[in-house]
């Protein structure tokens, strides 16, 4: 793997810092049998909801864990954000209450992006449709808890996000197959993609003579909680 390779899917370490609630709910309920059914019961109740919401957003620096947009900026749309179950719940009981197989991704349920004729899926990450439906395999779906998963992706000038380069075939199927499941190319994160890189390499350009106010930019608009973060550590980091 080469070090300039870039993530899409963002790196989630194992983490030893469980959220109480959600500790005591897969203490009662190792394997419920109703996995949707007992999602629900947690999540309906605020205080469980809020303590996982608020853990994993400080997880995952405010981010999509899939698309690495801002969850809660208006200059994305505001979209909000739903759980999602990295692996379906249904086909694995036992991960229904582990934190490490609950992520954020974009999009309030109920709350997504409309198709329309110019944009027909505009919907991606937990929400897309394959990845909603489980309509994947996940031998050759690239999670967010993989530690390699920073290296599978690359980004192109026009917002594309393609399997790096360095990798051999059979990861770049993997990659290609979860850009597909994700629906990562869609129109509207291309297009919020290529923005953001195009912004970045204007404003890098006007201050290229001055050394000391391009750092300061840079250090700005490289920290963690900014959408696209590897997209722009790949470019101008
Ligand atoms: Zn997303």
């Amino acid at each position: 793997m080469e070090s300039q390779a870039r993530a899409s899917v963002k790196y989630l370490p194992v983490s030893s810092d469980i959220p109480p609630l959600l500790q005591s709910c897969k203490k009662r309920q190792p394997i419920p049998i109703n996995p949707t059914e007992a999602w629900q019961r947690f999540t309906r109740r605020t205080a469980s909801r809020k303590q996982l919401k608020t853990a994993l957003h400080a997880r995952q620096n405010g981010l999509c864990v899939y698309c690495e947009i801002t969850l809660d900026n208006s200059e994305n749309q505001n979209i909000g954000s739903h759980f999602d179950h990295i692996l379906p719940k249904e086909k694995h009981p036992t991960l229904t209450f582990d934190y490490d197989n609950l992520v954020l991704s974009c999009f309030a349920t109920g709350g997504e992006i409309k198709a329309d004729e110019q944009d027909t899926a505009p919907v991606s990450c937990g929400h897309a449709e394959l990845k909603r439906t489980n309509n994947f395999h996940e031998t050759l779906f690239i999670k967010p808890t993989d530690s390699n998963c920073e290296h599978y992706f690359s980004f192109e000038l026009d917002g594309g996000a393609i399997p790096h380069a360095g990798l051999g075939s059979s990861d770049t199927d993997k990659a290609e197959h979860t850009l597909e499941v994700l629906n990562l190319n869609c129109l509207r994160l291309k297009r919020l993609r290529e923005d953001t890189i195009t912004q970045l390499y204007q404003i890098v350009s006007e201050l290229h003579s001055d050394n000391d106010v391009l750092k300061r930019f840079l250090t700005l608009e490289l920290q963690e909680n900014k959408s696209f973060i590897n997209a722009r550590k790949q470019h101008v980091g």
